[in-house]
């Protein structure tokens, strides 16, 4: 019997075209979409009034008719605020939605409204909605994910079609085991969070699907980790000559830290299970030293060493700091990416440390005798991509990555990966100070950025990201460059970067900016990561307000490289036009420069899936699973997770796992 999960939306009774067209644009196509669509939060009752009886800031429900609506336009590109004058026949009050323009279409006059919100600056602001007949009057009524065009009633009607079908499958998780973690039936854990009699019910059954999912990730961990155990690398011996040349060279003593990962690598390489080892470290923190280091020890093994960046500029970087170290221990070091040329190409295959992009791994290019392999940013590179960097041989391998990952986020993503963090910076750097202005005060922002240049300092302006083509970027860039050399900046020498650039021009600016030629830099986001110049002190983020926290935290590692102080100023759209989030991230990035507590702030806003940006960590998965709530839920379903790897599952559950396993966890 076909699992009835599987069914197409067109099985539901009363699930019009229409609607099934708008849950697809939604990812939901299936029954059992719909039941993994998780309700956001609950309502709880609150206090209807009359319009008349409206007080400013208090949280109540008011229902009326739709007079009249308008579009009115915002400042800021594809802002849009929705006005609709509402009468309840006590009074009239004017209600305001930002950026929902299809609302204009369906707040037709007579339209009935049952609005949720407070009196505010913009008259009544609804927090949710429903319209027409379709009424969310129960206390505790789920209420899902905002979506364009498809009303919450709407949703919740859909769900009430499908959670019947519900009743007939056969519960993925094997009974001894739900009978040992007291879980529930899935069939009725899914009622409970979509039809929930109380909180404490909604809660219970969230946890027991939680559960689930988190099981299912760690069994692939699990597995895949007994997979590596049977794969056989070389162990290499005990560090020799070349690496004390190594330590001699560096201008600088190893910090703790360092010592530290370069101890637990040493311990790794000794053995002939691969090493599959995270290296986490904010930006700054010095993890290259220890990348180089793992790459000459299979070098002094006799063995090739790779390094794997996800961007030319940061494969270029790396480059340049490691060569000349290489050059000094007369180890051959060679650059790959896909504009190199022939003669290039044959370097690298002669090399002992490569450092490239994916063109080390693309077809034409061969490895030879690789050793250790590190993937720097690991997670900006698809499954594919990393498994093929060891398809066919057995590395140590080293990830690195300056995003740092919460620990739950670790675990539940890494679970077989070994980490080791370094949690501070060399000592001599002071913490970039970071304010946040909104863009009617930029001005300000350039006042300062001009006093630190005419003291010697160089700065970057960092472009507002928009939703372009790397071509349409470029210009913008560009654009902005010329202006700013006309205006705010005209004293000065501008320079633009971006991705549009040719290698080696590209090359040849970062060179200039390094020697001084050049004070600013006006960049899009491809100085995020890899460029280095001390004396840069100051930076500018326009419209920081769309850019992520993570990217931020990256883009602001840019600066504070040096002794001198740095300073970091977001200048971001009007406040009132800024979503909560956004706010947010801002004030997170003002208030502190430590990137493990910015990723912490990041989980609780987006999430794990929005966190490592994928498909590949299996978080896309993770739809009812809290990681900085669920942290015990994750520590069972581990210890449960070897468990249920091996042994009998219910077919349904079998289905489940290799599906991850093919998809998720590769
Ligand atoms: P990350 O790769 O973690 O962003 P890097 O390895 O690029 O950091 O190091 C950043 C800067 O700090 C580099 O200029 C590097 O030479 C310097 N550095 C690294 N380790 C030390 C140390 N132990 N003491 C002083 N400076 C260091
Ligand atoms: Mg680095």
């Amino acid at each position: 019997m076909p699992d009835r999960l599987d069914l197409g939306l067109d099985s539901l009774q009363g699930v019009a075209a229409t609607t099934q067209r708008k849950l697809g644009k939604l990812g939901l196509t299936t029954v059992g979409d719909v039941l993994a669509h998780r309700p956001r939060r609950y309502e709880t009752a609150a206090d209807e009034v009359a319009i008349a009886a409206l007080r400013q800031g208090e949280e109540v429900v008011v229902t009326g008719r739709v007079l009249n609506v308008e579009k009115r336009p915002m400042r800021g590109r594809r802002r849009t605020r929705i006005v609709a004058r509402v009468d309840d026949g006590t009074a009239t009050v004017s209600v305001t939605w930002f950026n929902q323009p299809w609302l204009a279409d369906k707040l037709k006059p007579g339209t009935e409204v049952r609005l949720r919100g407070k009196l505010g600056r913009f008259g009544f602001e609804p927090r949710s909605y429903d319209l027409g007949e379709a009424r969310a009057t129960a206390d505790f009524a789920p209420v899902y994910p905002a979506a364009e065009e498809i009303a919450a009633a709407t949703v919740r009607r859909v769900v009430d079609a499908a959670l019947p079908l519900a009743q007939h499958v056969p519960d993925p998780l094997p009974a001894e085991l739900r009978e040992r973690e007291g879980l529930g039936l899935k069939r009725d854990a899914l009622a409970a969070v979509h039809r929930p009699r109380d909180l404490h019910e909604a809660e219970t059954g969230r946890k027991r699907l939680a559960f689930e999912e988190l099981l299912v990730l760690q069994v692939g961990i699990a597995r895949r980790a007994a997979e590596r155990e049977q794969t056989l690398a070389p162990a290499l011996g005990e560090p020799g000559d070349l690496i004390r040349r190594y330590r001699e060279a560096l201008p600088f003593a190893l910090t703790p830290y360092q010592e530290q990962a370069i101890r637990q690598v040493d311990g790794d390489l000794a053995r002939t299970v691969p090493m599959q080892r995270l290296l986490q470290g904010d930006v700054g923190s010095g993890k290259t030293v220890v990348a180089l280091y793992a790459l000459l020890r299979a070098v002094e093994s006799e063995r090739q060493g790779a390094l794997m960046a996800p961007t030319e500029t940061l494969a270029e970087q790396h480059f340049l700091t490691i060569a000349d170290l290489c050059f000094e221990l007369g180890v051959r070091c060679a650059l790959l990416t896909s504009s190199s040329g022939k003669r290039e190409r044959e370097a690298a295959v002669g090399a002992d440390v490569v450092v490239g992009t994916h063109a080390l791994i693309q077809e034409g290019f061969e490895l030879r005798d690789l050793g250790v392999a590190v993937v720097d940013e690991q997670h900006r590179f698809g499954v594919e991509q990393r498994s093929a960097l060891v398809a066919g041989r057995a590395p140590h391998v080293l990830h690195m990555t300056a995003t740092p990952i919460p620990r739950t986020l670790a675990l539940t993503v890494y679970g077989d990966l070994a980490v080791s963090e370094i949690a501070k910076p060399p000592a001599s750097r002071k913490p970039v100070i970071t304010s946040w202005i909104t863009e009617d005060r930029a001005s300000e922002a350039y006042t300062r950025l001009t006093r630190l240049l005419r003291e010697g300092r160089q700065a970057y302006v960092v472009c507002p990201l928009i939703e372009a083509s790397e071509t349409s970027l470029a210009r913008a860039a560009e654009e902005e460059a010329e202006r700013l050399r006309r205006a705010e900046l005209r004293d000065f020498r501008v320079g633009c970067l971006h991705g549009r650039l040719k290698a080696a021009e590209r090359r040849d600016l970062m060179a200039r900016f390094k020697a001084r030629e050049l004070d600013v830099l006006v960049a899009t986001t491809v100085i995020e990561v890899g460029v280095d110049v001390a004396n840069a002190t100051v930076m500018i983020v326009q419209e920081a307000d769309r850019f992520g926290l993570a990217q931020l935290h990256q883009l602001r590692g840019r600066v504070g490289r040096g002794a001198e102080q740095s300073y970091c100023l977001l200048v971001s759209r009007a406040k009132e036009e800024l979503t909560e989030s956004a706010h947010a991230r801002l004030q997170a990035l003002v208030e502190t420069t430590d990137g493990f507590e910015l990723a912490e702030v990041d989980l609780e806003l987006r999430g794990g899936g929005a966190l490592l940006g994928t498909r590949q960590s299996g978080l896309s998965d993770l739809r009812f699973a809290h990681l900085r709530r669920d942290r015990d839920l994750l520590e069972r379903a581990r210890a449960a997770a070897p468990a249920v790897g091996p042994g009998p599952l219910s077919d349904a559950a079998a289905a489940l796992f290799a599906e991850v396993d093919s998809e998720a966890l590769a």
